[in-house]
Formats: C-alpha cells, structure tokens, sequence
C-alpha cells in the first residue's frame, strides 16, 4: 500500500524504551547483534520456494530468529517498498537484494519471480509490516507457485489481526477477518448488512481518518454490540479502547483524529438475535392484522423493520392460516 516514506519508516523505528525486547542477542544493540553470526549467510543453504516472512508490526523485537535467517538465506526478497523493507534490513544486517512486488507490478513481476523459484531459487517475500497476504499482496503468486507445484514455505510472526483479537477482549472461538470495508458509507453499509447476523467477532482494517464514520456506520447498522478499538499496537503509544459501538462512535465523533494505525474488532451478533428478531416480526405483524390485509401487512412490517418483503409475507401468510 503506498504511503509516504516518512511514515512506512517509521513502521519499522522501535519505540523509545522498548529497545532491548527481544532483541536477537538478549539486548545489546541491534547493529551489533545483526553483525554476529551469520546463521544462513550462504546462498543456496535454503530449500528452494517461496518463504512467506512475517515483520514487525511496529516493534522490531518481535522480528523472529527464524525470520532474520531466512531474509539472510534467500536468494531475494520480493518486497512491497524497498525503501520500507531496506530500513529493516539495515536493522539486522541482512544484505539479501531485494526486488519491488506490489498491487502495480505484480501481473508483470510475478512470472520473473515464479521463473526465478522454478530455477532453483529461494525466495522470501515480506510486505510493509506484518503477515504478507493480510490485506496485503501476495495472495497471487502464492496460488501461483500451487499451481507450478512449487513449494510455498510459511514463517508465522507479526499480524495486526491477531494482535488484535489477543486483546479485545471479545470472543476468539469463531471470528471472521473483514480487511478494510469501503471508504463510502452507502458501500459501507451494505456490506456491514451482509456481516450482521454472522454471530462470530467480526475484524476491521481501519483508517484513523475514517474510524469515527465508520464507528457510527457499525452502530447503526449493528446495534448494539460491544467493541475494541486497538491502535498503534506494539508500538510507543499502543492504546486499546473497549466499549459499545454507539460511545466508541460518539467518543471519535468527539476527539481529534487519532494517530496511527488502527483494527476494530466487533462482537458478532447474539445467538438469539435472530429469534429475538422473529419474535418482533411476529408481533408487529400480529399488531398490522387488525388494520390492514395480510399482504400490506407484510409489506409495512418489511418496510419498517428493515427485512426481504418475501420472507415477512411467507410468515405473515403462515400466520394469518394460524
Ligand atoms: N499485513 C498486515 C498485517 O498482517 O497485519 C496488515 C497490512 S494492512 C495494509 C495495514 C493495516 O493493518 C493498517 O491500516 C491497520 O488497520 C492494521 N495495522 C497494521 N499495523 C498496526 C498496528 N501496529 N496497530 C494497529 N493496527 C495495525
């Protein structure tokens, strides 16, 4: 995802005071540790594939050992913005060459990459911060290497997602992944319909400069539910806000946008939100009965609460014979 360089840089600039966690050799300074052995430095040490190499999401101590070795080990890294994955290259002097694969090259570097990995040879591939394919690019060319029989190799790490999910506090047994939902509120709002009755958490990407819209878009169109709004996680200034979707809205209605970056997480829609709903369908028609025909009936029920014309009137028709 283009943004500007200042800011993907900043991505990877550890925190102030979080310097020494979990760095690859206990804590002393990075540029030191990165120069200490050189667990993979030989090229062709690594089988050849795709490895898919998860980074930091904001804190460079949560970059994995493994990580560091495979980056070292790959023939090249195919990377969203060079200048991104340089800095962290740098960080842990990993001298791997690097080539750009992102959404506006992708179609024509994606067969120079699978000719490469057909070859022999290893490549990783990182994107800006956290997991490739999580709303990032990737997804193609790993359906790629399935379909040339060429072995894709996962290196499980950072991921907003999950970070996420280990905080909010909602349910984690059943959840559903939405990426980012589109920046207009009539789009928006569609596709939150199509969300609403799953009952499992829902996760949203967000834009800091759409989140108080977005915020109140969720509360109209999913009620009332409760919510978590986890931002800049990892990172010097990690905040996580949990309350119902109505005073999340309000709050960031209230405030100057927030900084950062940003995941909402949703609970999903009460077990028996459905026969709850039914239930009221039931009585409002029952209550339409006694001034209106069956079909009206149906129809003003439909309009007023919001539900397919055709299933109001097969119920009302189911009630009317009762
Ligand atoms: N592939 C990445 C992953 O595994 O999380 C996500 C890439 S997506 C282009 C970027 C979005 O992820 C941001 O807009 C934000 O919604 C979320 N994100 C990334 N880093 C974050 C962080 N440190 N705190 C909160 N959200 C973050």
């Amino acid at each position: 995802m283009p943004r500007s360089i200042s800011k993907k840089a900043q991505k990877h600039n550890q925190a102030p005071g979080r310097l020494n966690v979990g760095q690859p050799n206990g804590g002393t300074n990075v540029s030191k540790s990165a120069a200490g052995p050189k667990l993979n430095a030989a090229k062709g040490i690594l089988p050849p594939g795709l490895y898919i190499v998860a980074t930091p999401i904001g804190n460079l101590g949560d970059m994995t050992q493994r990580a560091i070795e495979t980056l070292r080990g790959a023939d090249v890294i195919a990377c969203e913005d060079t200048r991104v994955t340089g800095v962290l290259l740098q960080r842990f002097a990993i001298a791997t060459p690097m080539t750009p694969y992102h959404d506006h090259n992708a179609d024509h570097v994606r067969p120079q990459i699978l000719a490469r990995l057909q070859a022999g040879e290893a490549v990783a591939l990182v994107s800006d911060a956290g997991t490739p394919l999580i709303s990032d690019p990737g997804y193609k060319l790993v359906r790629a290497c399935a379909e040339a029989g060429i072995k894709a190799i996962p290196l499980p790490g950072p991921s907003a997602l999950l970070a996420a999910l280990a905080v909010a506090a909602l349910p984690t047994n059943r959840v559903l992944f939405a990426g980012f939902l589109p920046s207009k509120s009539g789009a928006r709002c569609e596709d939150l319909m199509a969300l609403k009755s799953l009952q499992a958490t829902l996760v949203f990407y967000e834009s800091p400069q759409r989140l108080a819209d977005s915020l109140a878009d969720m509360a109209t169109v999913l009620g009332q539910r409760n919510a978590a709004v986890c931002r800049e996680l990892t990172k010097l200034y990690e905040e996580v806000r949990r309350d119902s979707l109505a005073n999340l809205a309000q709050a960031y209605a209230d405030e100057p946008t927030p900084k950062g970056e940003v995941v909402v997480v949703v609970a999903g829609a009460a077990p028996d939100q459905e026969k709850t709903e039914a239930i009221d369908i039931d009585q409002a028609l029952q209550d339409a009965f006694k001034t209106m025909s069956v079909r009206d009936a149906a129809a003003a029920v439909a309009e007023a609460m919001n539900q397919p014309r055709r299933t109001v009137y097969a119920r009302a028709l189911a009630l009317a014979k009762k």
